[in-house]
């Protein structure tokens, strides 16, 4: 399953960010999910929970921020949130969209011990 590599990849920077600041233990971990990431929030939790036991991430807690599609409309020059998945610009309904945010996973935000 695609979350598991993420996770295992996510625990591993877990693992060299502690590491690195000579902490022994991660408290919080912080994601940002963008909608278009094709990471399934629920699946990634569940993947986190079980790849955590026996690493430095066992005590952690998970924290998911869902990114909306945030697009730059070539034609009014609007930055628009999209609410739902379709591309168009809502405010002049141009199909002319740069893909600003929403597209990606990754770490946000770490607490260590
Ligand atoms: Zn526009």
């Amino acid at each position: 399953m695609h979350e598991y590599s993420i996770v295992q990849s996510l625990i591993d920077a877990c693992e060299e960010n502690a590491k690195a600041n000579d902490a022994t233990k991660v408290t919080k971990v912080v994601v940002k999910i963008g909608v278009m990431s094709g990471v399934e929030p629920e699946l990634l939790k569940t993947a986190f929970d079980t790849f955590k036991e026996q690493t430095i991430c066992d005590n952690a807690e998970f924290i998911m921020n869902i990114q909306p599609v945030i697009v730059s409309c070539k034609s009014c020059l609007a930055e628009s949130t999209l609410e739902k998945l379709e591309y168009c610009c809502p405010k002049c309904k141009s199909a002319e969209l740069e893909i600003v945010d929403g597209e990606d996973m990754y770490l946000m935000q770490l607490e260590l011990e």
